[in-house]
């Protein structure tokens, strides 16, 4: 076939529309049958993967076949984010709203980077940076930058802060690097995210250089065994720890951290959403106090993957850190968005965060929020009465449990994940093996714990 004849063919596969109608026939019919399906694929639906094992394909092949295959193959293959039943990791639902802005936002396939290339994707951008500074209720003027996910908003926080509290001391660190900087101190907890390692290795920092803070029994820093402060000193705090979900103490530690003019970034991937509903308020206390937040729209908001926030109360800090030339490079007046994140080409992400944050509101969040609290406390307080060991202080929307030995919790959680019915993930807390259960979804309801309780009591006693 010619490119002629394939270009023209694309474009009768525009007009005619059955590719889309197909695709949309094909997302509805998943989408209706998201409550019922089961968390994690069955074996014989990942046998199906095997379907997909062939050379590259030297002709074109025909997109209906194509999106029939995927349908066939993919739609059982994937796992049950939607059906009420999924625990795993701290993985959110999907707003209707957000799938089908999305899929709009797919037609227009807009390049985020400047404005000139996408003016409505700017727009919203800086719409979203002024919503979620109000939302989350920080400073006037803090800047918001899109990323995918928080391991990339961390790394961009701590860019931002490696590189004011080194011109403090007269490094400018883009220019001359770090071999022979002066030296900043890094102040962590204990039990940091593994992304919060990642960045500080990434960002030439070294893990090695990090004073590491001990934790107490549900993962929040010690604050009496924090060290002495000063203006060369990063301070990295946790909103939510990714098993237990406890908060450190910011306020308290935001206090002092100002006192000495350190600077503070708080990882609240997500639980800085916390800050958005009344009766969670008081888990951030202070937060604002804080320098550079990130956070997940991706996890406790429901917005699609991937969708990640930087946030920085110096403006410049963060534009500074992740700053590119290009003579090419055409800014403007309005909202370029890569001044803001470590990519140039980047996807349109705030057209879904956008749908998401105006179909919720303030109440909404709200709303959704504290539906996540009150499920997983129902689920906390379920389990218990069931005989089984709940570990954690259920603070916010994460679980974490055990029978009432570690070979009993370790059979429990295979045969949880091999049901299907439901999924969720181990840990270690402790040195013991646990079982970790985050509700992150605003399909899961007390009636799907119910189920869930019932089947963690079944394989228990069969
Ligand atoms: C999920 C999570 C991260 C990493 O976020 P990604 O979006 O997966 O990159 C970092 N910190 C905490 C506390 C998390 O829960």
């Amino acid at each position: 076939m010619s490119f002629q004849a394939l270009h023209d063919e694309m474009n009768e596969q525009v007009a005619n529309r059955l590719l889309f109608e197909q695709a949309q026939q094909a997302a509805c019919a998943y989408l209706d049958g998201a409550r019922d399906m089961d968390a994690f694929p069955s074996s014989e639906s990942l046998a199906l993967l095997g379907r997909l094992d062939e050379p590259m394909p030297t002709s074109p092949t025909q997109p209906t076949e194509i999106l029939r295959l995927l349908n066939e193959v993919g739609s059982p293959n994937t796992v049950g984010q939607n059906s009420g039943r999924y625990f795993g990791f701290v993985n959110g639902g999907v707003t209707p709203v957000a799938v089908a802005a999305k899929w709009l936002a797919d037609a227009w396939d807009q390049n985020a980077a400047l404005y000139v290339m996408s003016p409505i994707a700017a727009k919203l951008e800086e719409i979203c940076e002024k919503w979620i500074v109000e939302l989350l209720g920080l400073p006037d003027g803090t800047a918001a930058g899109f990323v995918s996910g928080s391991s990339t908003a961390i790394i961009c926080g701590l860019a931002a802060a490696r590189n004011t509290l080194l011109a403090r001391q007269g490094w400018d660190v883009a220019e001359h690097g770090l071999f022979g900087a002066p030296p900043i101190r890094i102040i962590v907890g204990e039990q940091a995210h593994s992304s919060v390692w990642k960045a500080l290795s990434m960002l030439g920092l070294g893990k090695a250089n990090a004073e590491i803070v001990p934790a107490d029994e549900q993962g929040r820093i010690i604050p009496s065994a924090m060290p002495p402060l000063d203006s060369h000193t990063l301070v990295i705090l946790q909103a939510g720890n990714v098993n237990g979900g406890a908060f450190d103490a910011i306020d308290e530690i935001c206090d002092a951290a100002n006192q000495a003019g350190a600077w503070v970034h708080i990882d609240g991937a997500f639980g800085l959403w916390a800050a958005a509903c009344e009766a969670t308020r008081h888990l951030v206390q202070g937060m604002a106090k804080a320098d550079s937040w990130s956070a997940d729209a991706h996890k406790t908001l429901n917005a699609p993957y991937d969708c990640g926030i930087v946030m920085c109360k110096d403006r410049a800090a963060l534009t500074g850190a992740m700053q590119a030339t290009g003579s090419y490079l055409q800014f403007s007046d309005n909202r370029d968005g890569m001044l803001y994140t470590p990519e140039m080409s980047r996807r349109a992400r705030s057209i879904e965060l956008w749908a998401t944050l105006k179909f919720f509101g303030k109440d909404g969040v709200d709303q959704l929020v504290s539906h996540l609290c009150e499920v997983a406390r129902y689920f906390a307080a379920q389990l218990t009465g069931h005989g089984f060991v709940v570990l954690n202080d259920v603070v916010f929307n994460q679980i974490v449990m055990r029978c009432d030995d570690a070979s009993r919790t370790t059979t429990l959680l295979e045969k949880i994940q091999s049901s299907g019915k439901c999924w969720c993930g181990g840990a270690t807390w402790g040195n013991q093996p646990v079982i970790r259960l985050s509700v992150s979804s605003w399909q899961t309801t007390t009636a799907d714990i119910d189920e869930c309780v019932a089947l963690f009591v079944e394989v228990q006693h069969p």
